[in-house]
């Protein structure tokens, strides 16, 4: 069949839930969340001596907004729970024998933990994923080379089954192998990749070496996930104009998968609002903020069977908008995509800096490569121990520029767009380590 017949035959959103009126929407929340939380109440080792000892009765439930009654759930919370019923833990609310999947995290943030899935938890999965990639224009006519992990961590099998429920074919590449990776994009012609954006840069780059040119390739969307980056627009255009292609962010966590994916709008992502509730919350004072004010995502599973978690505190600062999108989807979208961590957030001066915004200036100046660093040491606090100025390192892309004049033009840039001093370190192009899973770009030195 021709794709054209292919594509005008294909339902303009996948799944009649994208485009629920809001009053429809939140009945159906309200609904889920009654449910779950009289099951969490019954058979859940964590939550219900929590709800008892609350006076809590999940029966209470008359709005959405009564949810945050309830306290938040963090990392912590998670991680001590494993110990006394290892190695399940104490939010595990189904039989083993009905578990068919187990990840961990990366452990960036503490020690691993293992989070759970079902049948259903896993078919919720893809079908998210599925639903967002349809969003952005993908279907049995891409072959997919995804290059997010495989082994431990989400990513990989998740995105592999949303792309094979729209049909398309998928190479499990993973994320390592540069010279295979090459190999396998231009013998089979890989029409999507998807990757963290500090591999799929790396990736262009490395292609480039070779003498060829990755826009001429036949990819033609760039999906992204793991880092922040393609929401920061200089990212994101640098990266589209390297390959040529549609870049597109999509957002999820270990404890939540996905969270929110982007649209063909390009315009925030689209939270999964019938997987989850979410609500934004102020990071000092942990009260809800208005829509457009930036905080703190906190998120609740709707229906997750396999240790559904209740007011997750994810740490990511996100920015909220309710207002309809032109796609005609109603779920409510981050704008910007993930901004930055609450415990990234350097604060210099009394403004609030996150590591996304210098890389919106990094990667704008002519001169500088994808690269950078922010160090912490003893060179950026003052005699209080209070930060006073940042201290980036950067690499030039042309060996032959004047580095002095490239670090001036980035201190001019920080100081007026961030109001905050800096010190800038130009270092050859190629010294920083490259990531081929997270960059990190906060690094503490003596
Ligand atoms: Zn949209």
């Amino acid at each position: 069949m021709p794709s054209g017949v292919r594509l005008a035959a294909a339902p303009l959103h996948l799944d009649p839930a994208e485009s629920w009126d809001r009053a429809t929407l939140e009945s159906f929340q309200l609904a889920k969340l009654r449910t779950q939380l009289a099951r969490l109440a019954q058979d859940s080792a964590y939550y219900a001596p929590l709800f008892r000892r609350l006076g809590w009765n999940a029966g209470e439930l008359g709005s959405l907004a009564d949810l945050s009654k309830l306290p938040f759930t963090t990392k912590s919370d998670y991680v001590r729970s494993i110990g006394p019923d290892a190695p399940f833990g104490q939010f595990m609310t189904v039989p083993q024998s009905e578990v068919l999947r187990m990840h961990f995290s990366s452990g960036t943030t503490s020690a691993p933990t293992p989070q759970f899935w079902t049948q259903q938890d896993l078919d919720r999965w893809g079908w998210m994923y599925a639903r967002h990639s349809h969003a952005q224009g993908i279907g049995p006519d891409d072959i997919v080379q995804c290059m997010y992990s495989y082994t431990w961590f989400v990513g990989g099998l998740g995105a592999t089954a949303g792309y094979q429920r729209l049909g398309a074919m998928v190479i499990p590449a993973g994320s390592q192998d540069t010279e295979r990776q090459i190999n396998t994009l231009f013998t089979y012609g890989s029409t999507v990749l998807c990757g963290t954006p500090s591999f799929i840069t790396h990736l262009a780059e490395e292609v480039r070496k070779r003498g060829r040119d990755p826009a001429s390739s036949t990819v033609r969307i760039v999906m992204m996930g793991g880092e922040p980056g393609a929401s920061i627009p200089a990212t994101r255009q640098r990266i589209e104009e390297l390959w040529g292609a549609r870049a597109y962010d999509a957002y999820g966590c270990l404890e939540f998968q996905p969270i929110a994916g982007e649209c063909a709008a390009q315009a925030g992502l689209h939270l999964a609002e019938d997987f989850l509730y979410a609500e934004v919350v102020d990071a000092e004072t942990r009260q809800a903020v208005p829509d457009g004010t930036p905080g703190v995502l906190v998120v609740t599973h709707l229906d997750k069977q396999a240790g559904p978690l209740v007011r997750w505190w994810t740490g990511d600062i996100v920015v909220r908008d309710s207002t309809p999108c032109t796609c005609g989807r109603t779920h409510a979208r981050l704008l910007g995509g993930v901004r930055g961590r609450a415990d990234d957030m350097l604060v210099i001066r009394g403004v609030n800096v996150f590591p996304s915004a210098v890389e919106e200036l990094v990667r704008k100046s002519p001169g500088l490569g994808d690269e950078y660093q922010l160090v912490i040491n003893a060179s950026v606090y003052d005699a209080g121990g209070f930060m006073k100025s940042l201290h980036v390192r950067v690499e030039q892309s042309d060996a032959s520029a004047d580095a002095d004049r490239l670090a001036a033009q980035l201190v001019h840039d920080i100081k007026q767009q961030l109001q905050v001093g800096a010190v800038v370190e130009v270092l050859p192009f190629g010294t920083l380590a490259r990531s081929t899973h997270k960059a990190k770009r906060v690094v503490k030195e003596d």
